[in-house]
């Protein structure tokens, strides 16, 4: 499974489509199709190579070609991302994207930046592909799920082998050659419970500053098989929906105290953007979504990358505009299905305005009320933007005033710092000073 976000924006968490300018539409491209060169087990996409049975999974110079002159032209001025996502986009080799960029480039005007970005499991990269990332300012974003168990657990290769040693060579060279590149971790049965190992594994190891967590809940269909977003069952690989909020809760408390605006977790800026009243950053948790679609490598256009399944095709970019199927009544149905189909519960959540009832993709439960729709995650979400509700609402006031959230850490440390000093000079029998309304000896005195 392969995701990339951005500088700018998270690219799977793009804008929704009603607040959307043009130039937030965003297109993941899949050269390869499903087809990689490993075996994850919890990988949604590799089964989807059934959805081709004769395919040779290849983009034909010429899909691309129209892709990419259909793209730029779609999108009337501001940023175009070109991105690489699959399957394993690398397969293709080097000559395609170095073909796609002097493509794309033909087609940048003084309105256009067109940018390059690729979602990769790393395996492939060599010092020729680290030069041509670097000479075009592509971003990669790769997949690791954490210290070596931890991303072994699940991440095999073809015959089972493990792939960490191989990953964790290609964020070396691309740190050592200058590659613009970020984390994307899967969150998951096996390093759920590890909020800390991982997060420290990421900052102080690679020492790397943009990490995108990405859940998994894989939904087993009627067959047995996690082919469509169907079924209200999950596999034993998914994330616990309580594990979820503890992890981020886990790491969002490392990085409040000392990461603030130095490392970059996807949930934590898009909870900010919500409790600073900015769009959702997100598109999983804006109102309405449908402004992030895949096309796969024989130009067919799907409404979202986790709906690569027939009844979302809008069409094919070879025989249909592509303008016109990203404003077509099936896509904005899709996006506005975000919003329409909330349970009640959600409609009446004091936490949606953050959180808007997460991905149609995850909403399989039942609601004590029996409504349908409500999102496995929910325990998580709700634990975790109870979390960090307060220090989200001081960062929110900080930028407010115009002052850099990140000062958040040093009120932090001077808060404990004077309680530290307080617990010091508190006697037995005093309140203590945490405002439990215990008795020191009770409550942070105890012995
Ligand atoms: S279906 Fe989910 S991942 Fe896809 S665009 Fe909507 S919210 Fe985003
Ligand atoms: S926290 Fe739960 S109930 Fe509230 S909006 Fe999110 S999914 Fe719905």
């Amino acid at each position: 499974m392969n995701y990339l976000f951005e500088r700018r924006e998270l690219l799977l968490w793009s804008v929704s489509m009603e607040e959307a300018e043009p130039s937030s539409l965003h297109i993941m491209a899949k050269p390869t199709g499903s087809i990689c060169n490993l075996d994850c087990e919890y990988c949604f996409f590799l089964s989807k190579e059934r959805l081709y049975p004769d395919s040779d999974f290849r983009m034909t110079s010429e899909v691309m070609r129209e892709y990419i002159a259909q793209y730029v032209n779609a999108v009337p001025a501001g940023d175009v991302m070109i991105a690489w996502q699959g399957g394993e986009p690398m397969m293709m080799g080097l000559d395609f994207f170095a073909e796609s960029v002097e493509c794309a480039r033909a087609y940048a005007t003084p309105e256009k930046n067109i940018a390059f970005s690729i979602q990769t499991n790393g395996t492939l990269i060599d010092e020729k592909f680290c030069d041509f990332f670097r000479g075009n300012s592509f971003l990669v974003g790769l997949s690791l799920d954490g210290p070596r168990e931890l991303h072994d657990a699940y991440r095999h290769d073809k015959s089972g082998g493990e792939t960490f040693d191989r990953v964790v060579r290609a964020a070396r060279m691309m740190q050592r050659r200058d590659v613009d590149f970020n984390i994307l971790c899967s969150v998951h049965a096996a390093n759920q419970g590890h909020p800390l190992d991982v997060y420290r594994f990421f900052r102080d190891e690679l020492g790397v500053k943009w990490i995108q967590f990405v859940p998994i809940v894989e939904r087993i269909n009627a067959d047995g098989t996690t082919l469509l977003q169907e079924g209200d069952s999950v596999t034993d690989r998914s994330v616990d929906p309580a594990a979820w909020g503890d992890f981020l809760n886990g790491v969002f408390d490392e990085w409040l105290v000392s990461d603030v605006g130095d490392v970059h977790v996807n949930f934590f800026e898009a909870a900010f953007a919500s409790w600073a009243g900015a769009p959702a950053l997100a598109c999983i948790f804006a109102e309405t979504c449908g402004g992030a679609l895949v096309l796969e490598h024989n130009g067919d256009l799907y409404s979202c990358d986790h709906f690569v399944e027939p009844r979302h095709l809008l069409g094919n970019i070879m025989s249909a505009p592509l303008a016109e199927l990203v404003r077509s009544e099936k896509q904005r149905d899709f996006g506005e299905a975000k919003r329409s189909a909330l349970p009640r519960l959600c409609t009446e959540c004091e936490l949606l305005f953050a959180c808007g009832g997460e991905c149609p993709k995850n909403r399989f439960l039942l609601t004590d009320a029996d409504d349908p729709g409500l999102n496995y995650l929910c325990a998580g979400y709700k634990a975790f933007f109870e979390h960090v509700d307060t220090p989200m609402r001081a960062m929110a006031r900080l930028y407010r005033y115009g002052r850099n959230p990140s000062e958040i850490m040093e009120i932090l440390a001077e808060k404990q710092a004077a309680m530290r000093s307080a617990f010091t000079k508190a006697g037995r029998n005093d309140p203590c000073p945490c405002g439990s309304r215990m008795k020191f000896k009770q409550c942070h005195g105890k012995t």
